[in-house]
C-alpha cells in the first residue's frame, strides 16, 4: 500500500483560496482525475485534476512546460479525451504526476508559476465530463455479505447466503457501452422488459415496475496483464489507479426472472452509472484501514490472503444515497437521505477481487471498470438499495424531507451518490457526486 508523504500532510495549503474551504471536497490532498471540457463547448475533452472549486486543465498545462521529467511526460499522457495512456504508465508515474501538480498549487509556489497555473482554471460549475477512459470491459462484483442477507433472504429466507460467497468474490460481467458519467442533467429512460408477476402463469411485456439504484464503488485499472499471467493479491494494488462512485441502476422485476440460471443481464444492462472524478489510490492512503471478518468466518484461501492486505486491505470511504423527487423540488427541499454506510464492511477488497478476476489467466487492459457490487453496511439504514430499504417493496420507504413514500423509484426521481473520506488528523477528501434521473419509459 501507497506510504504517506507531504502531499498527504494535513498541514499543507494551496495559493487557491477555495482548496481550504471547510467541506470541500477537493483540497490540496486530493488531486482527482477526469475528463472533461466547457459545457456547450466543441471543444474537444481533455484531463483534469480538481482543485478547491476549479478544474486544471492538464492539455494546456502540459503545454507550458512547468512541470518536467516524469512529471510532465504523465501530464502529456492525461492531455487527450481519454485517460487509458495514463492509466498504462503505471504507479512510478502517477505519483510523478501527483507530486509534479502538489508543488505547482502549494502554497509557496512563485508568483510566475501560479500565473501560468490559473490561466489553466476553469470554475467546476462550468465543466462537462466524459467517461475517464475508453472502457473495454465491465466486471460488477458482489462483495457485501449485508447486502448479500438481505436481498437472499427475500428469495430463500431459509438460507440466504450461498455456499460460495465467503470463499470467493462473486461477479459476472457487465455491458460496457451503456456506462455513462452520472453528471447534472443526466437522465436515461425507464427501460421495457418481461417479468413474472407474482401468481401470474406467463410473463408481462411492460416497463419497468421495480426501479431501483445500487449503491457501490468501481475502481479503474491501470497497467493490464498478459492472457495466462494471473495477477498476485500482493501485486494488485500497482494495477489500480483509484476509485469512483458508481450506481448500478437495476431492474428487479426483470431481473429476478431472467436471471435463472446465468445470472443479471438485461435487468443491469440498460445504464450504469460513475461520478466524474477518479481519486487515486494515492490520496486514499490515510484512509486504509485492516480487512478483517470475524474469526468464526473461514480464512480467504492463500492466494486472496497476506499479512500486508489483513493489515491495510480496506479502505473507509463514507457512502451516502440521497433521493431527490419532483414534491422536493416544487416544495424548496433538499434531497432526503436514503441510507448511509461505508466502504469499509465489504467482505471482500478491491486488490481480492482482482487477484480472482486473474488467477484463471484473464487479462485486463489499462481503463477496465471494475465494480464492487453494491455496498451496505450492518444495520438497516446502512442498505446501499431500495429492495434492501423496503424489504423487496412490502414496507415503502419514506422520504424524510417531504414525507413521500417509496418502495422503488418513480419517474421524475433523481438518485444522487456522495462518498468522502476523513479521519482525525487528516485533511477530509471527496468524490464529488454521481447522480441520474430517472425518465418515462419509452413505450
Ligand atoms: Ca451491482
Amino acid at each position: 500500500m501507497t506510504a504517506l508523504d507531504h502531499t498527504h500532510a494535513a498541514s499543507a495549503r494551496s495559493w487557491l483560496v477555495s482548496a481550504q474551504e471547510a467541506g470541500g471536497d477537493f483540497p490540496i490532498q486530493n488531486l482527482p482525475l477526469a475528463v472533461l471540457r466547457r459545457r456547450a463547448s466543441q471543444s474537444t475533452m481533455h484531463g483534469a485534476t480538481a482543485i478547491g472549486d476549479q478544474a486544471l486543465n492538464l492539455a494546456q498545462l502540459a503545454a507550458t512546460g512547468l512541470l518536467q521529467g516524469p512529471a510532465q511526460a504523465a501530464c502529456k499522457a492525461c492531455a487527450g479525451p481519454a485517460l487509458n495512456e495514463f492509466m498504462a504508465l503505471g504507479p512510478e508515474a502517477w505519483r510523478a504526476l501527483r507530486h509534479g501538480l502538489f508543488a505547482l498549487l502549494a502554497e509557496g509556489a512563485p508568483a510566475s508559476v501560479q500565473a501560468q497555473v490559473r490561466e489553466c482554471l476553469m470554475p467546476l460549475g462550468e465543466a462537462e465530463y466524459g467517461l475517464p477512459a475508453q472502457i473495454g470491459d465491465y466486471t460488477d462484483f458482489y462483495t457485501s455479505i449485508h447486502h448479500a442477507v438481505n436481498v437472499g433472504r427475500l428469495i430463500f429466507p431459509d438460507k440466504p447466503l450461498t455456499d460460495n460467497f465467503q470463499w470467493l468474490p462473486i461477479a459476472y460481467h457487465g455491458r460496457a457501452s451503456s456506462l455513462r458519467v452520472g453528471q447534472e442533467g443526466f437522465g436515461f429512460h425507464r427501460p421495457m422488459g418481461q417479468a413474472m408477476p407474482a401468481g401470474a402463469k406467463a410473463p408481462v411485456y411492460s416497463a419497468c415496475a421495480r426501479l431501483d439504484f445500487e449503491l457501490e464503488m468501481g475502481f479503474f485499472i491501470g497497467p493490464g496483464n498478459t492472457l495466462g499471467e494471473p495477477i498476485a493479491l500482493a501485486q494488485a494494488e500497482r494495477h489500480i489507479l483509484g476509485m469512483v462512485l458508481l450506481n448500478d441502476w437495476s431492474a428487479r422485476d426483470h431481473q429476478f426472472w431472467e436471471m435463472a440460471p446465468l445470472g443479471p443481464f438485461l435487468g443491469k444492462n440498460f445504464c450504469t452509472t460513475i461520478s466524474p472524478w477518479i481519486v487515486t489510490m494515492d490520496a486514499l492512503a490515510p484512509y486504509r484501514v485492516p480487512f478483517d471478518r470475524p474469526a468464526s468466518d473461514p480464512r480467504p484461501l492463500p492466494y486472496l490472503d497476506d499479512a500486508l492486505h489483513r493489515a491495510s486491505g480496506g479502505v473507509d470511504v463514507r457512502l451516502e444515497a440521497l433521493l431527490d423527487t419532483p414534491a422536493h423540488r416544487s416544495q424548496g427541499q433538499t434531497p432526503s437521505r436514503l441510507a448511509a454506510t461505508s466502504f469499509r464492511h465489504q467482505y471482500w477488497t478491491p486488490a481480492q477481487m482482482l487477484a480472482q478476476h486473474t488467477v484463471g489467466g484473464c487479462n485486463l487492459q489499462p481503463g477496465d471498470l471494475i465494480g464492487t457490487g453494491t455496498v451496505s453496511g450492518p444495520t438497516a439504514h446502512e442498505a446501499g438499495a431500495l429492495v434492501e430499504l423496503s424489504l423487496g417493496g412490502r414496507q415503502p420507504v419514506t422520504l424524510a424531507n417531504t414525507g413521500e413514500q417509496r418502495a422503488f423509484l418513480h419517474d421524475g426521481d433523481t438518485v444522487i451518490l456522495r462518498g468522502w473520506c476523513e479521519k482525525p488528523g487528516h485533511a477530509r477528501i471527496g468524490f464529488g457526486e454521481c447522480r441520474g434521473t430517472v425518465l418515462p419509459a419509452r413505450g
